[in-house]
């Protein structure tokens, strides 16, 4: 297999291009500076497959006209713990930005409390969100669809999203517990990064277009992905169907693949995002149960956190080796 060729840039020089190039199609300042952060988060973290590699996409969809780069989302809190965010068109971060405060204060304030973004659109890594409550005390679960990508259990053909559920849990004084991850087996950027690389992937990731299973990513993309887990994670990819469209009143995946202009953005969809306060619920003593659990749970053999990884990722400070054709592609958008 050939070497891929990557150079060095740092995060500020990444934040600074990714601000650039939205500006440069239309972003507003505050839309910019937000996805700017996203695509930088995702990078600082190792998400590869969420942070540059996302530009060309979220690009040509300000350029179809699909997404509102001067998008300005409103907010309305209908009930002391139902949150409402109309992202008006634009992409998440902003949305996210908007209600996430308001979201955590109310949790805070009345034990749970629940937020519904709409008429957005979600194309990032969703562990900023549920950390975001987590670094407030609260426990998170953050969820959307997409559009069909991954077959049900049973199926051949594409139904659900990848799906994503992101779970946080607070830790006082530590880096709190989160985990993220698409309810197929491999989330679609990785298996588009794979065909890109030229990597196989794991044997249960997909079938080709001929609905056999196979390793080759450039055939599953042509096919369909599958759920992790068979039957056990397409209930969950389901109950994200119902949490992020049924629950929001925003697209189910099936329904936003009608409406999408197949431009290489995202779908519009509903985000679904449960605040949860283990003080006001569980009460006095929470703190030190769950760090008995947390340490009977790091006490076994083979075991590592999620999170950890993308965390020591973070204490790395240096610069990131980012792929040299998807940055030649990206300064071509400036
Ligand atoms: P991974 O399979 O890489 O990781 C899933 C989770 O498992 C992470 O929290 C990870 O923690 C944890 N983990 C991984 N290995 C271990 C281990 N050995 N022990 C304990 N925990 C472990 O994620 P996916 O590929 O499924 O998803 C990648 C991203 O794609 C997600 O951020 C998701 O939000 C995003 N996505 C977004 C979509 C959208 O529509 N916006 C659609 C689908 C996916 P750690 O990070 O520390 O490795």
């Amino acid at each position: 297999m050939s070497e891929i060729e990557t150079r060095e840039i740092s995060l500020a020089d990444i934040e600074n291009l990714a601000l650039r190039v939205f500006t440069k199609h239309g972003c507003s300042a505050d839309n910019a500076a937000a996805l700017a952060r996203t695509v930088t988060r995702a990078e600082r973290d190792g998400s590869a497959s969420h942070g540059l590699f996302r530009v060309p996409g979220y690009i040509a969809s300000l350029a179809s006209g699909k997404v509102k780069g001067e998008a300005v989302p409103k907010i309305e809190q209908s009930l002391a713990s139902v949150i409402s965010v109309d992202g008006d068109y634009g992409y998440a971060p902003l949305a996210l930005e908007t209600g996430l405060p308001v979201l955590a204060r109310a949790a805070s304030e009345t034990g749970i409390a629940v937020m519904r973004i709409i008429n957005s659109f979600h194309f990032a890594a969703m562990w900023p969100e549920t950390e975001y409550l987590a670094e407030q005390g609260l426990a998170g679960l953050a969820c959307t669809a997409f559009k069909p990508s991954v077959a049900p259990a049973g199926a051949k053909q594409a139904f659900f999203g990848t799906n994503p559920i992101s779970f946080a849990w607070p830790r006082p004084g530590h880096i709190p517990i989160v985990f993220d991850m698409a309810t197929s087996r491999l989330a679609k950027g990785d298996v588009q990064i794979a065909a890109r690389d030229g990597h196989a992937v794991p044997p249960d990731t997909g079938l080709g277009p001929d609905g056999q299973p196979t390793n080759d990513p450039a055939e599953i993309l042509k096919g369909v992905l599958l759920p992790f887990g068979g039957y056990k994670g397409s209930a969950i990819a389901m109950m994200v169907e119902f949490l992020a469209a049924g629950m929001t009143g925003d697209y189910f995946s099936y329904e936003a693949a009608v409406h999408d202009n197949n431009d290489g953005g995202p779908a519009k969809g509903g985000e679904f995002i449960l605040a949860m306060s283990p003080q006001l619920i569980a009460g006095d003593g929470w703190q030190k149960h769950n760090e008995d659990f947390i340490q009977a749970l790091s006490a076994l053999d083979g075991i590592r956190l999620p999170g950890e990884r993308r965390h020591k990722n973070r204490l790395d400070t240096g610069p990131r080796h980012i792929n040299a054709a998807l940055l030649d592609k990206i300064n071509s958008l400036l």
